[in-house]
């Protein structure tokens, strides 16, 4: 880890050089003072500006921001991709500016915090990072630092954090006033409720016993109510403010398709859609985690498997890849995903139905935290109901938590089943409204609805009679041989053919029964029994379709179309960033000059590509091809740190990609 030094007019870090001494001098003067004092807000902007080179604040960050530097407590709910680190990084550093100290940046994520550091230190801001992965005298140096005041944002684990030798450090920053900020990212990991309970978390209730005085803010992307009042509790910000966000991600582009011959299809989407762009594939189980993996290096893309049977050095190895390579395509389970930010993922694709709306809405807003156009795409057929069903019915959990699961279920299936538009569906559950957003399959090609009456009463009348003929049940494949008229050995060893429905689907293919009667289990008018290989049974739900008092109206599959990239456009709040696919020859040429450029930097500093510059930032460069540093300057994304170390050598590249095309 490299180390620099502090500059006089903002605390950040700079390589050249000054007196520290003086520096040291000036906080050791300082009263400890623990009352939480006001520190004007609007050197806020100045510092979005300047530091992070961005024009304006997004959504609730200018509040957040405020909040904290009156010296309260706060609690902000942002999705993934929201900008809910600048709300803690924004406040440290004016904090710093103001003599106030350090602030501590509290994170599960031990292995992103030397790119997350790299990214701050890139950018000019004195941060440091102290976890398991630092040698003795790295972290000894650290803490030194910490103590002569010389760091601005200090990320740890909150098993490091709650160490008697840290508590003691920090108790010493204290009574110095010495001590700014506590950040604590992904608060949810401190509620049992969240998907990512982390015990260690749960120490953190000592914050409030111990720094009186010292204000916390706790951050997350996790939306429930009760995960949030958990978080409140634990922190004791009962009485904080709570900013929450809306939680639309206009740019995510929902898509979910009838799942047929899911790996062509899946490739098909790549290629169609995102050749050469990082992604990701969720799959629900190891096994298929690595066939898929296998497929898909086969047929030439850069994938690599991810999941929590893979030893440590490689799922770290693999990790790497993904964030430092360009258009890496991790193929994973869960196991892999929480704190990547990795803001150029272009698309998450899911194989399998993940369990709930909940996970679905967090490992799709991996996608395009950028803000530019990225997609979530999902196959999903019969077999996952079917499975995710069994899944709740076999475990051993009590029946009151199996019913908040099989609802939950339900409300997925719901949405995969639906006609109108995904998102509005989606935020509602969420409790929030929302207008058709032109931006999900739905919209874009509504779906035909045909009326599936008549077929769907044939499907359950044929499982009624089949049952009552035989006395046991069967699965989804003998249905519809029966239905459809094929004299199976199974057929005729069960005499099925004397059936009065046997062969009055002969002009339906299998593929459209099957997808009635997975519509059917989605909507609960038939069961599949788990315990008894999958077969089907009626429900209640089912008698009044079968007595012809309900009508049933399914989607039809649209033929997936083929879309043209460059005519997406959405962003986050207004802000469009260019799609890199919508340059002009020339542009793109510059582009692809800039992203050598980028990458010999970044291996060089050992940081991921996107530490030095956003795809998002070196597009509207290779766009707006500036001449001078005051141009590159007012384009978003570039500070002045970033300035003053790389403006010239960008303008020399942007110049040398103009003339390379000219010169064609
Ligand atoms: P979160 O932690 O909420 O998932 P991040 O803090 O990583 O989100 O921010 C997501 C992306 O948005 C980052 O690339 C960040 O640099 C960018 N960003 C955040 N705030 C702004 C802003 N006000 N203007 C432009 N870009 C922003
Ligand atoms: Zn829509």
């Amino acid at each position: 880890m490299h180390r620099g030094v502090l500059c006089p007019s903002c605390f950040c870090l700079s390589w050249s050089a000054f007196s520290v001494r003086a520096l040291r001098t000036v906080s050791l003067f300082r009263s400890a003072v623990s009352s939480r004092v006001t520190v004007p807000s609007a050197d806020a902007v100045g510092i979005l500006q300047h530091v992070f080179g961005y024009p304006a604040f997004r959504g609730e960050q200018e509040a957040v921001i405020a909040e904290v530097l009156a010296g309260r407590d706060a609690l902000v709910l942002m999705p993934t991709g929201g900008g809910k680190s600048l709300c803690y990084q924004i406040p440290a550093i004016a904090l710093q500016r103001s003599g106030r100290g350090c602030s501590i940046v509290v994170s599960p994520l031990v292995a992103l915090m030397h790119d997350q550091v790299g990214a701050l230190r890139e950018a000019g801001v004195a941060a440091a990072f102290l976890n398991s992965t630092l040698e003795q005298a790295d972290a000894d140096a650290v803490e030194q630092d910490l103590l002569a005041g010389r760091i601005t944002l200090l990320y740890v684990a909150p098993e490091r954090l709650t160490t008697p030798r840290f508590i003691h450090l920090l108790q010493r920053l204290h009574a110095r006033g010495q001590l700014a900020l506590f950040a604590i990212d992904e608060a949810h990991c401190v509620s049992q409720w969240g998907h990512d309970f982390r015990p260690e978390y749960r120490q953190l209730h000592i914050l409030p016993q111990q720094f009186a005085g010292v204000p916390r803010l706790a951050l997350t992307a996790t939306a429930d109510a009760i995960t949030r009042q958990d978080i409140a509790e634990r922190l004791q910000l009962q009485d904080a403010r709570q900013f929450i966000s809306s939680f639309d991600r206009p740019n995510i582009r929902y898509q979910i398709v009838e799942k047929r011959d899911p790996l062509a299809q899946l490739k098909r989407f790549i290629e169609d859609a995102h050749e050469d762009e990082a992604g990701i594939v969720y799959c629900q189980s190891r096994k298929r985690v690595e066939e898929v993996a296998q497929a898909l290096v086969e047929s030439g893309l850069h994938a690599l498997p991810y999941h929590a049977g893979l030893p440590s050095s490689i799922r770290s190895e693999h990790q790497n890849r993904f964030l430092r390579d360009e258009g890496v395509v991790m193929v994973a389970t869960i196991a892999f995903g929480m704190g990547i930010d990795k803001p150029d993922v272009r698309f998450v694709a899911h194989l399998d139905l993940p369990r709930n709306i909940e996970s679905y809405y967090q490992e799709t807003g991996r996608a395009g935290r950028d803000g530019a156009p990225a997609d979530a795409w999902m196959a999903y057929g019969l077999q996952d109901v079917v499975n995710q069903r069994r899944m709740i019915d076999a475990s051993p959990a009590e029946d009151d938590y199996k019913r908040v699961q099989t609802d939950k279920l339900d409300a997925l299936l719901a949405l995969a089943e639906a006609t109108d538009c995904r998102r509005v569906r989606l935020l509602n559950y969420f409790g929030e409204s929302a207008a058709p957003c032109q931006n999900c399959d739905n919209c874009l090609h509504p779906p035909e609805v045909w009326d599936a009456t008549d077929v769907a009463r044939k499907l359950l009348s044929t499982i009624y009679r089949v049952q009552q003929a035989s006395t046991i049940s069967f699965g989804a494949g003998h249905i519809m041989d029966v239905l459809r008229g094929k004299p199976t050995d199974k057929v005729q060893q069960f005499g099925h053919q004397a059936i009065s429905t046997y062969g009055m689907g002969a002009d339906m293919s299998e593929a459209q029964l099957r997808t009635v009667l997975r519509q059917l289990v989605a909507t609960g008018a038939l069961l599949v029994d788990a315990e008894k290989f999958n077969t089907l049974r009626l429900t209640e739900a089912a008698r009044p379709i079968l007595r012809g008092e309900q009508a049933v109206h399914l989607r039809q599959q649209a033929p997936s179309a083929r879309r043209s990239r460059a005519t997406r456009s959405s962003g986050v709040g207004g802000r469009v960033p260019v799609a890199a696919q919508s340059l002009d020859a020339a542009s793109q040429a510059r582009f692809a000059a800039l992203k050598a450029w980028r990458s010999e930097v970044a291996h060089a500093s050992n940081l991921p590509a996107f530490v030095i510059f956003h795809d998002s930032v070196l597009a509207s460069i290779a766009a707006e091809a500036p001449e001078t540093l005051a141009a590159l300057r007012s384009i978003s994304g570039v500070g002045d740190a970033k300035l003053e170390r790389y403006g010239a050598e960008v303008l020399r590249v942007v110049a040398c990609g103009a003339t390379d095309e000219r010169s064609l």
